[in-house]
């Protein structure tokens, strides 16, 4: 393991670490899910959390990219899957509006120009 590993990745669980979904997770479960010291990423690397994004312009990791390009399209699926799950109560609009959002970040993901 690399003590000079430069490029910022994405956590394996990237669906789960992005605000909108916290929020869904805080208001459904009544949990806010704690910020974690070390991480397993998308190309399966453990790192302290401050060396992944959830921003895709700002992850650096060719494998985290194509992870979390996989991960949110798949997301943004079951999203719609789970907005019709009784017991879920999210409204339409909720729901496809996650899904946009997981689509959009997908394909910044997609997007191999960091800048
Ligand atoms: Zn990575």
């Amino acid at each position: 393991m690399s003590e000079l590993d430069p490029h910022l990745h994405v956590e394996q669980k990237t669906t789960q670490a992005g605000a909108a979904v916290r929020n869904v997770i805080a208001s459904t479960f009544g949990l806010v899910p704690d910020e974690p010291g070390i991480v397993t990423t998308g190309c399966g690397r453990e790192v302290p959390y401050a060396m992944t994004s959830s921003r895709p312009e700002s992850v650096t990791c060719l494998s985290c990219r194509e992870h979390a390009h996989r991960e949110h399209l798949r997301f943004a699926d079951q999203v719609e899957r789970l907005g019709s799950t009784p017991g879920v109560h999210l409204t339409d609009d909720q729901v496809a509006e996650a899904a946009a959002w997981h689509r959009d970040l997908a394909r910044r993901f997609a997007d191999i120009s960091p800048s």
